[in-house]
This record gives structure tokens, sequence and C-alpha cells, in this order.
């Protein structure tokens, strides 16, 4: 479905615990550039968990509030925690299965899980599941239907899918261009007129929330080259190195360092098209989208 899509460029695989012993990378060969990420409700939810599932419901509802907070950790203390909190409800329990599962299934996977792990690893994109997939098959249920198909008939049913989502697709994409245009003529500020011109719909809500929040800041160079930046309200201080490509902040981290931040549109001087990767950019050329019409 995405042949221009190189292997190495996948940062992320996610999906339930069947991922978990990660031999998935190495078949593909990508476990040096890719990592693997357990679907947040595949973990927790009493209804297809694989948590409640193993603790069994009773104990698991001793335990849930730990293991959320396990799984959406703010730090590494705030999840310290939540394990210490879970082991020792465990300590105590006739069935010490329990606890060997906390440490063997948890606790030593917790890399695939843990959001202040996860969130450390580049391209990110803040995902905390699969929804997208699991959506992507729920339609495809409800197109083709879930009675076994001769594989001719299921592959014609799949492509007619295809061609329709495309066409779709590129309505929006048209529609989108053309409103562009529009307010980009409506427009004074010369990087939000080229950001317009140059963004998908997904790339321009980064750059405007990274506008949004570089007006929020006061920026300073130190003397050893270091840049330094404030809130205007005082509440807080980030410092970043000298280098004017390079941030350190969650946003820059969750994007890859694919996009500008609030920090380096302000070193940048505003919006230049070629600090964004290919994959937020705006498809003027519309005539490459519409293969099949
Ligand atoms: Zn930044």
């Amino acid at each position: 479905m995405a042949p221009e899509r190189k292997c190495r460029d996948i940062k992320f695989l996610v999906g339930d615990g069947i991922f978990a012993a990660e031999t998935i990378l190495t078949k593909l060969g990508i476990e040096g550039t890719c990592r693997v990420l357990l679907d947040h409700h595949h973990l927790l939810s009493l209804e297809i968990g694989s948590w409640p599932k193993a603790f069994g419901l009773n104990l698991f509802s001793l335990l849930k509030e730990d293991l959320t907070l396990m799984v959406k950790s703010p730090s590494a203390t705030a999840y310290e925690e939540a394990l210490e909190g879970v082991r020792s409800k465990l300590h105590n329990h006739p069935d010490q299965k329990h606890a060997q599962y906390l440490e063997t299934h948890i606790h030593s996977k917790r890399h695939l899980f843990a959001n202040h792990i996860v969130q450390s690893f580049p391209g990110h994109l803040n995902i905390q599941g699969n929804a997208p997939a699991e959506a992507n098959h729920a339609s495809i249920v409800a197109r083709v239907g879930s009675l076994v198909m001769e594989p001719v008939l299921l592959l014609e049913s799949l492509m007619e899918r295809h061609l329709s989502i495309c066409s779709e697709r590129n309505h929006c994409i048209s529609l989108r261009h053309v409103q562009c245009q529009a307010l980009a003529m409506q427009s004074t500020d010369r990087s939000t007129i080229e950001a317009l011109k140059g963004l998908s719909s997904w790339g321009f809500k980064l750059y405007e929330k990274a506008i949004r929040h570089s007006q929020k800041l006061h920026h300073r160079k130190s003397l050893d080259g270091s840049h330094q930046f404030h809130y205007i309200d005082g509440s807080s201080t980030l410092t970043i190195e000298a280098s004017t490509d390079v941030c350190s902040c969650p946003v820059w981290v969750a994007t890859g360092g694919t996009t500008q931040c609030s920090h380096l549109l302000i070193l940048q001087g505003g919006f230049p098209k070629e600090k964004w990767a290919v994959r937020w950019h705006q498809r003027t050329a519309l005539g490459k989208i519409t293969p099949y019409q």
C-alpha cells in the first residue's frame, strides 16, 4: 500500500502482546532502527486486555490503578512507585505465579509500553496504540464482509475499496490545496503563507501549535553559545545546544526531528519548507496522486 516507504524509515511497530518478543524486528532486519510498542488498550482493557486475563478480573481490579500508572508513567519515579505498589500487593498472594508474571512479562518489557521510556525514543509521535490499524481492519470487514472469500474475489474487493478510498482522499487533498491558496492570499505573515502553501493538513496543525507556543517564549543567546528560552510569565526555562538545527524539547523528539518545534521556529527565523520532512508536505503535484483515474 506504500511502495515508496522504506522499511528502515519505520520508527515504531505497534501491536498487541504477540509482538512482545520483538522477533519481528529481527525478521524484517530493522532491529537497529525500529522499536515495538504494545497497544495500551490491549494491555489494560477488561474485555480484551492481556493483563486482566493473566491476573484474573478480581486480582486485576486490585492492581489496575498501579498497572495503569506503569503504562501512562509520566516519569521513572512514578513508574517505580507504581511497580512497588503492585509488588507489595502480590507479595503475600498464595499463587506466586502472579509475582513472577509481573517481573517477566511486565517489568522486564517496560521499554515496550511505559510512556516515560517510549517518549524518549525519537519519532514516537505520541502514539499509544494501533487504533488506526484497527480502524483500517474494521473498514475492510465493513466493506468486504467477514465471510471467507476466494482469494481472487477478495483481492478484487480490496482493490475496489482501495480505489474508493484513494478517490475520496484525492478529493480532500485537492480541496485542501484550494483552501490553502485562498487562506494564503488573506494572510500578511510570510511564514504562515509559506506554511499554508507547503504543508499538509496534519503538518500545518503542528506548525500552528509551534507558532502559538513560540509566542509565549522569550529567547536569549548565552555567552557559551547555547540558547535559552523562558516563558514570558516566568514559569520555566529550557536551554538547548548552540546548533540551530537540533532541539531537545519533547515536541522535536516526538517527530524525530522532522519538523520545526517552537524553539527552532524562533532560531531559524520562521518557516522554510526544507526544515520539514517530505511526509508533512502538501502534495501540490496533484496529478501524481491520482494514478488510478
Ligand atoms: Zn524545541
